[in-house]
Protein backbone atom coordinates (compact mmCIF):
# COMPACT_ATOMS: atom_id res chain seq x y z
CA UNK A 1 0.00 0.00 0.00
CA UNK A 2 1.13 3.50 -0.40
CA UNK A 3 1.36 5.64 2.38
CA UNK A 4 2.62 9.11 2.67
CA UNK A 5 2.94 11.24 5.82
CA UNK A 6 4.10 14.48 7.36
CA UNK A 7 8.42 15.47 7.08
CA UNK A 8 8.96 16.95 10.42
CA UNK A 9 8.75 15.31 14.00
CA UNK A 10 5.67 13.03 15.38
CA UNK A 11 5.54 10.57 17.91
CA UNK A 12 4.40 7.21 18.16
CA UNK A 13 2.30 6.74 21.16
CA UNK A 14 0.21 3.36 21.26
CA UNK A 15 -3.11 3.75 19.03
CA UNK A 16 -5.45 1.77 21.93
CA UNK A 17 -8.35 1.65 19.65
CA UNK A 18 -10.54 -0.49 22.16
CA UNK A 19 -13.40 -2.02 20.65
CA UNK A 20 -13.87 0.03 17.74
CA UNK A 21 -15.44 -2.69 15.81
CA UNK A 22 -18.11 -2.95 18.00
CA UNK A 23 -21.74 -1.73 16.78
CA UNK A 24 -22.63 2.18 17.64
CA UNK A 25 -25.50 2.42 20.13
CA UNK A 26 -27.74 5.00 20.63
CA UNK A 27 -27.71 6.82 24.26
CA UNK A 28 -31.21 7.64 25.77
CA UNK A 29 -32.16 10.86 25.67
CA UNK A 30 -31.36 12.24 29.44
CA UNK A 31 -33.90 13.98 31.87
CA UNK A 32 -32.49 17.31 31.38
CA UNK A 33 -30.06 18.66 28.72
CA UNK A 34 -28.28 21.45 29.15
CA UNK A 35 -27.08 23.27 26.13
CA UNK A 36 -24.10 25.50 25.77
CA UNK A 37 -24.73 28.82 24.46
CA UNK A 38 -21.60 28.81 22.53
CA UNK A 39 -19.97 25.94 20.57
CA UNK A 40 -18.07 27.32 18.03
CA UNK A 41 -14.76 29.48 17.73
CA UNK A 42 -15.49 32.88 17.18
CA UNK A 43 -17.56 35.93 18.75
CA UNK A 44 -19.93 34.57 21.05
CA UNK A 45 -23.44 33.77 20.35
CA UNK A 46 -26.86 35.12 22.31
CA UNK A 47 -29.84 32.79 23.35
CA UNK A 48 -32.71 34.13 21.36
CA UNK A 49 -35.35 31.70 24.26
CA UNK A 50 -36.29 32.13 27.48
CA UNK A 51 -37.83 29.80 30.85
CA UNK A 52 -40.82 28.16 29.68
CA UNK A 53 -40.63 28.08 26.30
CA UNK A 54 -41.76 25.15 24.25
CA UNK A 55 -39.09 23.69 21.88
CA UNK A 56 -39.06 20.84 19.52
CA UNK A 57 -35.63 19.19 18.27
CA UNK A 58 -34.38 21.61 15.66
CA UNK A 59 -35.73 24.65 16.88
CA UNK A 60 -33.31 27.31 16.85
CA UNK A 61 -31.74 28.73 20.38
CA UNK A 62 -29.07 31.01 19.39
CA UNK A 63 -28.30 34.15 17.43
CA UNK A 64 -24.79 35.97 15.98
CA UNK A 65 -24.73 38.28 13.40
CA UNK A 66 -20.63 38.21 13.89
CA UNK A 67 -19.07 36.54 10.79
CA UNK A 68 -17.21 33.54 12.20
CA UNK A 69 -19.88 32.38 14.42
CA UNK A 70 -22.45 29.43 14.70
CA UNK A 71 -25.77 28.95 16.18
CA UNK A 72 -27.19 26.29 18.45
CA UNK A 73 -30.45 24.77 18.07
CA UNK A 74 -32.49 22.03 20.65
CA UNK A 75 -31.09 18.84 20.75
CA UNK A 76 -34.47 17.75 22.28
CA UNK A 77 -38.44 18.60 22.54
CA UNK A 78 -39.58 19.94 25.98
CA UNK A 79 -39.57 22.92 28.35
CA UNK A 80 -36.80 25.35 28.62
CA UNK A 81 -35.86 25.32 32.65
CA UNK A 82 -33.32 28.14 32.99
CA UNK A 83 -30.44 30.02 31.59
CA UNK A 84 -27.44 30.18 33.52
CA UNK A 85 -23.44 30.10 33.57
CA UNK A 86 -22.34 26.66 33.92
CA UNK A 87 -18.49 25.40 34.43
CA UNK A 88 -17.69 23.73 30.99
CA UNK A 89 -14.83 21.23 29.79
CA UNK A 90 -12.54 24.44 29.37
CA UNK A 91 -13.39 25.62 33.15
CA UNK A 92 -14.69 28.23 32.97
CA UNK A 93 -18.24 29.76 33.60
CA UNK A 94 -20.12 30.11 30.21
CA UNK A 95 -23.77 29.87 29.32
CA UNK A 96 -26.01 27.81 28.85
CA UNK A 97 -29.72 26.47 28.47
CA UNK A 98 -31.47 24.14 30.42
CA UNK A 99 -34.22 22.55 28.71
CA UNK A 100 -36.46 19.73 30.54
CA UNK A 101 -37.57 16.91 28.35
CA UNK A 102 -40.81 16.06 27.13
CA UNK A 103 -41.06 13.41 24.30
CA UNK A 104 -38.50 13.73 21.01
CA UNK A 105 -40.85 15.59 18.60
CA UNK A 106 -38.99 16.88 16.08
CA UNK A 107 -39.17 19.91 13.91
CA UNK A 108 -41.65 18.94 11.02
CA UNK A 109 -39.21 20.54 8.43
CA UNK A 110 -36.25 17.97 9.31
CA UNK A 111 -36.40 14.68 7.01
CA UNK A 112 -36.20 11.76 9.30
CA UNK A 113 -36.48 9.30 6.52
CA UNK A 114 -33.52 6.44 6.62
CA UNK A 115 -33.58 7.10 2.61
CA UNK A 116 -29.59 8.51 1.58
CA UNK A 117 -30.71 11.76 -0.66
CA UNK A 118 -28.16 11.64 -3.42
CA UNK A 119 -29.13 14.75 -6.16
CA UNK A 120 -27.62 17.33 -4.53
CA UNK A 121 -30.16 20.43 -5.66
CA UNK A 122 -28.62 23.04 -3.89
CA UNK A 123 -26.08 25.79 -5.53
CA UNK A 124 -23.39 26.97 -4.13
CA UNK A 125 -24.20 29.91 -1.97
CA UNK A 126 -27.22 28.35 -1.07
CA UNK A 127 -25.48 25.48 0.24
CA UNK A 128 -23.17 27.93 2.58
CA UNK A 129 -26.34 29.66 3.69
CA UNK A 130 -28.02 26.03 4.39
CA UNK A 131 -24.70 25.00 6.50
CA UNK A 132 -24.57 28.11 8.33
CA UNK A 133 -28.67 28.03 9.09
CA UNK A 134 -28.12 24.41 10.42
CA UNK A 135 -24.95 25.69 12.66
CA UNK A 136 -22.33 22.85 11.35
CA UNK A 137 -19.01 24.08 13.07
CA UNK A 138 -15.44 21.19 12.95
CA UNK A 139 -16.48 18.36 14.59
CA UNK A 140 -13.01 17.17 15.20
CA UNK A 141 -12.48 19.06 18.16
CA UNK A 142 -11.55 22.75 16.80
CA UNK A 143 -15.46 23.75 16.25
CA UNK A 144 -14.18 26.45 13.35
CA UNK A 145 -17.62 27.64 11.76
CA UNK A 146 -17.66 25.28 8.36
CA UNK A 147 -19.86 28.34 5.99
CA UNK A 148 -16.54 30.19 6.74
CA UNK A 149 -14.10 28.07 5.22
CA UNK A 150 -16.10 28.16 2.27
CA UNK A 151 -15.88 32.09 1.78
CA UNK A 152 -12.58 32.16 1.10
CA UNK A 153 -10.63 35.79 0.63
CA UNK A 154 -11.12 37.23 -2.81
CA UNK A 155 -7.18 36.69 -2.95
CA UNK A 156 -7.16 32.85 -2.56
CA UNK A 157 -8.82 29.98 -4.36
CA UNK A 158 -9.26 26.75 -3.20
CA UNK A 159 -8.04 23.58 -5.66
CA UNK A 160 -8.29 20.71 -2.87
CA UNK A 161 -11.13 19.69 -0.55
CA UNK A 162 -8.84 17.29 2.19
CA UNK A 163 -11.47 15.20 4.24
CA UNK A 164 -9.86 14.17 7.34
CA UNK A 165 -10.58 10.32 8.58
CA UNK A 166 -7.09 10.51 10.34
CA UNK A 167 -8.50 9.73 13.56
CA UNK A 168 -4.58 9.88 14.95
CA UNK A 169 -5.62 10.60 19.20
CA UNK A 170 -5.06 7.62 20.75
CA UNK A 171 -8.76 5.47 21.61
CA UNK A 172 -10.69 7.57 19.92
CA UNK A 173 -13.05 5.47 17.54
CA UNK A 174 -15.68 7.90 16.45
CA UNK A 175 -14.57 8.92 13.03
CA UNK A 176 -13.49 4.63 12.27
CA UNK A 177 -17.01 4.12 12.99
CA UNK A 178 -18.58 6.83 10.72
CA UNK A 179 -16.54 6.04 8.00
CA UNK A 180 -17.84 2.11 8.25
CA UNK A 181 -21.57 3.03 8.86
CA UNK A 182 -22.42 6.38 6.97
CA UNK A 183 -19.23 6.03 3.84
CA UNK A 184 -21.83 6.98 1.20
CA UNK A 185 -23.41 10.11 3.07
CA UNK A 186 -19.87 11.60 3.86
CA UNK A 187 -19.30 11.23 -0.06
CA UNK A 188 -22.23 13.26 -0.62
CA UNK A 189 -21.33 15.52 1.72
CA UNK A 190 -17.76 15.83 0.28
CA UNK A 191 -19.55 16.64 -3.35
CA UNK A 192 -21.73 19.30 -1.64
CA UNK A 193 -18.49 21.09 -0.17
CA UNK A 194 -16.53 20.47 -3.72
CA UNK A 195 -19.94 22.53 -5.57
CA UNK A 196 -19.76 25.15 -2.85
CA UNK A 197 -15.74 25.53 -3.24
CA UNK A 198 -15.81 24.86 -6.94
CA UNK A 199 -13.27 22.51 -6.81
CA UNK A 200 -12.83 19.11 -8.84
CA UNK A 201 -10.57 17.15 -6.29
CA UNK A 202 -11.32 15.28 -2.82
CA UNK A 203 -8.65 13.68 -1.16
CA UNK A 204 -9.77 11.58 2.26
CA UNK A 205 -7.13 10.92 4.54
CA UNK A 206 -6.97 7.79 6.66
CA UNK A 207 -4.32 6.26 8.92
CA UNK A 208 -3.12 2.91 8.30
CA UNK A 209 -4.14 1.46 11.53
CA UNK A 210 -8.05 1.51 9.89
CA UNK A 211 -7.59 -1.05 7.28
CA UNK A 212 -11.25 -1.43 7.01
CA UNK A 213 -12.28 1.82 6.95
CA UNK A 214 -9.68 2.54 4.11
CA UNK A 215 -11.14 -0.08 2.34
CA UNK A 216 -14.71 0.86 2.62
CA UNK A 217 -14.25 3.95 2.07
CA UNK A 218 -11.91 3.70 -1.13
CA UNK A 219 -14.59 1.27 -2.62
CA UNK A 220 -17.15 3.62 -2.11
CA UNK A 221 -15.11 6.91 -3.47
CA UNK A 222 -15.45 4.21 -7.09
CA UNK A 223 -18.93 6.08 -7.31
CA UNK A 224 -17.66 9.40 -7.00
CA UNK A 225 -16.01 11.13 -9.16
CA UNK A 226 -13.24 13.02 -8.47
CA UNK A 227 -12.88 11.76 -4.88
CA UNK A 228 -9.82 9.80 -3.59
CA UNK A 229 -8.82 7.81 -0.71
CA UNK A 230 -5.21 8.11 0.78
CA UNK A 231 -3.28 5.56 3.36
CA UNK A 232 -1.42 7.71 5.44
CA UNK A 233 1.38 6.38 7.89
CA UNK A 234 0.86 5.86 11.42
CA UNK A 235 2.25 9.26 13.27
CA UNK A 236 0.92 11.47 15.64
CA UNK A 237 -0.19 14.42 14.59
CA UNK A 238 -1.35 13.09 11.59
CA UNK A 239 -4.74 14.82 11.25
CA UNK A 240 -3.42 17.78 12.11
CA UNK A 241 -4.11 20.37 9.50
CA UNK A 242 -0.77 21.69 8.79
CA UNK A 243 0.24 18.06 8.86
CA UNK A 244 -2.60 16.38 6.72
CA UNK A 245 -1.78 18.93 4.00
CA UNK A 246 1.79 18.33 3.84
CA UNK A 247 1.10 14.91 3.50
CA UNK A 248 -1.80 14.38 0.70
CA UNK A 249 -0.54 17.24 -1.24
CA UNK A 250 3.24 18.20 0.12
CA UNK A 251 2.19 21.39 0.47
CA UNK A 252 3.63 23.22 3.53
CA UNK A 253 1.03 26.14 4.84
CA UNK A 254 3.84 29.04 6.20
CA UNK A 255 4.10 30.40 9.56
CA UNK A 256 0.79 32.54 10.10
CA UNK A 257 -1.01 31.46 6.86
CA UNK A 258 -4.07 29.11 6.49
CA UNK A 259 -4.66 25.98 4.64
CA UNK A 260 -6.73 28.12 1.80
CA UNK A 261 -3.28 29.85 1.47
CA UNK A 262 -1.56 26.66 -0.44
CA UNK A 263 -4.89 26.06 -2.23
CA UNK A 264 -6.78 23.56 0.69
CA UNK A 265 -9.82 23.43 2.46
CA UNK A 266 -9.52 20.57 5.34
CA UNK A 267 -12.96 19.23 6.81
CA UNK A 268 -13.02 16.75 9.24
CA UNK A 269 -15.23 13.41 8.04
CA UNK A 270 -17.99 13.88 10.58
CA UNK A 271 -18.23 17.60 9.47
CA UNK A 272 -18.98 16.21 6.02
CA UNK A 273 -21.20 13.81 7.25
CA UNK A 274 -23.01 17.11 9.22
CA UNK A 275 -23.29 18.75 6.03
CA UNK A 276 -24.54 16.08 3.84
CA UNK A 277 -27.32 15.74 7.11
CA UNK A 278 -27.57 19.82 6.94
CA UNK A 279 -27.70 19.80 3.36
CA UNK A 280 -29.95 17.04 2.40
CA UNK A 281 -31.89 16.57 4.71
CA UNK A 282 -32.39 20.04 6.81
CA UNK A 283 -31.07 18.83 10.00
CA UNK A 284 -29.15 21.07 11.74
CA UNK A 285 -26.41 19.88 14.20
CA UNK A 286 -28.02 18.30 17.14
CA UNK A 287 -26.68 14.78 17.69
CA UNK A 288 -22.91 13.00 17.09
CA UNK A 289 -20.63 10.35 17.40
CA UNK A 290 -19.31 10.15 21.04
CA UNK A 291 -16.67 7.32 22.04
CA UNK A 292 -16.67 6.16 25.85
CA UNK A 293 -13.35 4.77 26.55
CA UNK A 294 -10.26 3.93 28.42
CA UNK A 295 -8.21 1.01 29.89
CA UNK A 296 -10.29 -0.27 32.53
CA UNK A 297 -13.99 0.29 30.80
CA UNK A 298 -15.68 -3.12 30.96
CA UNK A 299 -16.81 -2.19 27.04
CA UNK A 300 -15.61 0.55 24.87
CA UNK A 301 -18.52 2.18 23.09
CA UNK A 302 -19.12 4.56 20.54
CA UNK A 303 -22.82 6.18 21.31
CA UNK A 304 -24.85 8.62 19.19
CA UNK A 305 -25.98 11.14 21.67
CA UNK A 306 -27.79 14.19 21.52
CA UNK A 307 -25.77 17.80 22.19
CA UNK A 308 -25.91 18.60 26.20
CA UNK A 309 -26.04 14.89 27.29
CA UNK A 310 -24.41 15.06 30.74
CA UNK A 311 -21.38 13.10 30.88
CA UNK A 312 -22.33 11.57 33.55
CA UNK A 313 -25.15 10.02 31.98
CA UNK A 314 -22.60 8.44 29.46
CA UNK A 315 -20.46 6.97 31.97
CA UNK A 316 -23.86 5.34 34.11
CA UNK A 317 -24.54 3.63 30.11
CA UNK A 318 -21.21 1.99 30.16
CA UNK A 319 -21.88 0.54 34.02
CA UNK A 320 -20.68 3.68 36.01
CA UNK A 321 -17.11 4.54 36.41
CA UNK A 322 -14.52 2.07 36.87
CA UNK A 323 -13.70 1.82 40.59
CA UNK A 324 -9.50 2.92 39.76
CA UNK A 325 -10.49 5.85 37.97
CA UNK A 326 -8.03 8.75 38.25
CA UNK A 327 -8.94 11.40 35.66
CA UNK A 328 -12.14 11.54 33.28
CA UNK A 329 -10.91 13.14 29.71
CA UNK A 330 -13.13 15.24 27.65
CA UNK A 331 -11.50 14.17 24.02
CA UNK A 332 -8.13 11.80 23.74
CA UNK A 333 -5.17 11.63 26.03
CA UNK A 334 -2.44 13.76 24.04
CA UNK A 335 -5.28 16.98 22.99
CA UNK A 336 -8.23 16.52 25.56
CA UNK A 337 -8.94 18.17 28.40
CA UNK A 338 -9.47 16.72 32.18
CA UNK A 339 -12.67 17.57 33.41
CA UNK A 340 -13.17 18.72 36.77
CA UNK A 341 -16.84 17.20 37.25
CA UNK A 342 -18.99 14.67 34.90
CA UNK A 343 -22.02 16.87 34.64
CA UNK A 344 -20.48 18.90 31.93
CA UNK A 345 -22.60 18.56 28.82
CA UNK A 346 -21.44 17.27 25.42
CA UNK A 347 -20.93 19.60 22.87
CA UNK A 348 -20.27 19.52 18.78
CA UNK A 349 -16.61 19.01 19.22
CA UNK A 350 -16.29 16.78 21.80
CA UNK A 351 -15.63 13.85 20.24
CA UNK A 352 -14.65 11.22 23.07
CA UNK A 353 -14.63 10.60 27.23
CA UNK A 354 -11.68 8.65 28.26
CA UNK A 355 -11.93 7.51 31.53
CA UNK A 356 -7.85 7.11 32.60
CA UNK A 357 -7.00 4.98 35.72
CA UNK A 358 -5.26 6.61 38.66
CA UNK A 359 -1.81 4.67 37.68
CA UNK A 360 -1.93 6.52 34.60
CA UNK A 361 -3.56 9.63 35.42
CA UNK A 362 -0.79 10.90 37.62
CA UNK A 363 1.73 13.10 36.55
CA UNK A 364 5.79 11.66 36.94
CA UNK A 365 8.59 13.43 38.77
CA UNK A 366 9.99 16.11 36.99
CA UNK A 367 13.15 16.28 36.73
CA UNK A 368 15.50 18.68 35.15
CA UNK A 369 15.96 19.62 31.22
CA UNK A 370 19.28 17.37 29.91
CA UNK A 371 19.17 19.05 26.80
CA UNK A 372 18.71 15.78 25.18
CA UNK A 373 16.81 17.91 22.06
CA UNK A 374 14.18 14.84 21.78
CA UNK A 375 11.44 17.22 22.24
CA UNK A 376 13.00 19.12 19.33
CA UNK A 377 13.34 16.46 17.40
CA UNK A 378 9.78 15.42 17.92
CA UNK A 379 8.10 18.85 17.29
CA UNK A 380 5.80 18.65 14.03
CA UNK A 381 5.84 22.12 13.74
CA UNK A 382 9.66 22.53 13.76
CA UNK A 383 9.94 24.49 16.73
CA UNK A 384 12.19 24.11 19.76
CA UNK A 385 9.71 23.31 22.68
CA UNK A 386 12.10 23.28 25.80
CA UNK A 387 13.09 27.17 24.70
CA UNK A 388 9.72 28.53 24.34
CA UNK A 389 8.43 26.38 27.92
CA UNK A 390 11.85 28.07 29.37
CA UNK A 391 11.15 31.73 28.15
CA UNK A 392 7.56 31.30 29.00
CA UNK A 393 8.25 30.17 32.84
CA UNK A 394 10.26 33.15 33.00
CA UNK A 395 8.38 35.67 31.67
CA UNK A 396 10.48 36.73 28.96
CA UNK A 397 7.74 36.59 26.61
CA UNK A 398 9.49 38.57 23.84
CA UNK A 399 11.98 35.58 23.21
CA UNK A 400 8.77 33.47 23.70
CA UNK A 401 7.05 35.07 20.78
CA UNK A 402 10.51 35.20 18.50
CA UNK A 403 10.67 31.24 19.21
CA UNK A 404 7.37 31.21 17.18
CA UNK A 405 5.28 30.41 20.12
CA UNK A 406 2.10 31.02 17.79
CA UNK A 407 3.07 28.48 15.29
CA UNK A 408 2.41 25.58 17.91
CA UNK A 409 -0.33 23.66 17.33
CA UNK A 410 -0.11 22.31 21.05
CA UNK A 411 -0.04 18.67 19.75
CA UNK A 412 1.95 17.56 23.11
CA UNK A 413 4.88 15.94 21.49
CA UNK A 414 7.41 17.65 22.91
CA UNK A 415 5.27 16.63 26.28
CA UNK A 416 4.94 12.99 25.57
CA UNK A 417 8.84 12.32 24.48
CA UNK A 418 10.65 14.29 27.16
CA UNK A 419 12.48 12.16 29.58
CA UNK A 420 12.25 14.94 32.26
CA UNK A 421 8.81 14.70 32.34
CA UNK A 422 8.85 18.35 31.85
CA UNK A 423 5.58 19.66 31.75
CA UNK A 424 6.18 21.55 28.61
CA UNK A 425 2.51 21.77 27.51
CA UNK A 426 1.33 23.69 30.24
CA UNK A 427 4.48 26.36 30.06
CA UNK A 428 3.80 26.31 25.99
CA UNK A 429 0.31 27.53 26.36
CA UNK A 430 0.83 30.02 29.13
CA UNK A 431 3.56 31.71 26.53
CA UNK A 432 0.93 31.15 23.64
CA UNK A 433 -2.10 33.22 25.36
CA UNK A 434 -0.06 35.54 27.01
CA UNK A 435 1.78 36.21 23.53
CA UNK A 436 -1.69 36.09 21.56
CA UNK A 437 -2.72 38.76 24.14
CA UNK A 438 0.71 41.17 23.30
CA UNK A 439 -0.09 40.12 19.61
CA UNK A 440 -3.13 41.89 19.76
CA UNK A 441 -2.38 44.54 21.85
CA UNK A 442 -0.32 45.55 19.75
CA UNK A 443 -2.29 45.46 16.34
CA UNK A 444 -4.54 47.11 17.66
CA UNK A 445 -2.59 50.07 18.53
CA UNK A 446 -1.06 50.59 15.05
S1 LIG B 1 2.92 21.15 21.55
FE1 LIG B 1 3.74 22.81 20.27
S2 LIG B 1 5.90 22.91 20.77
FE2 LIG B 1 5.14 20.94 21.56
S3 LIG B 1 5.55 19.51 19.90
FE3 LIG B 1 3.46 20.24 19.56
S4 LIG B 1 3.69 22.00 18.17
FE4 LIG B 1 5.73 21.55 19.02
S1 LIG C 1 13.05 16.63 25.79
FE1 LIG C 1 12.94 17.41 27.90
S2 LIG C 1 14.98 17.07 28.69
FE2 LIG C 1 15.15 16.86 26.48
S3 LIG C 1 15.68 18.94 25.75
FE3 LIG C 1 13.48 18.81 25.69
S4 LIG C 1 12.82 19.64 27.66
FE4 LIG C 1 14.96 19.13 27.88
Amino acid sequence: MNMKTFNIGGVHPNDSKLNADAPMQELPIPKQVCVMVSQHLGAPSQPIVKKGDKVKVGTVLTSNDAFLSAVVHSPVSGTVNKIADVIDASLYPKPAIFIDVEGDEWEESIDRSPEIKREINLDGPAIIQKIKEMGIVGMGGACFPTHVKLMPPKDAKAEYLLLNGVECEPYLTCDYRLMLDHAEEIMIGAQILMKALNVSQAIVGIEANKPKAIAHMSEMAKKFPGISVQALKMKYPQGAEKQLIKALTGRAVPSGKLPINVGCVVDNVATCYAVYQAVQKNMPLVQRIVTVTGPSVPQPTNFLARLGTPVSAFLEAIGGVPEDTGKVISGGPMMGKALANTEVSSVKGMSGILVLPEKQAHRNTVYPCIRCGKCVEACPMGLEPYLIASTSLAKAFDLTEKARVMDCIECGCCHFTCPSNRPLLDAIKLGKSTVGKIIRARNAKN
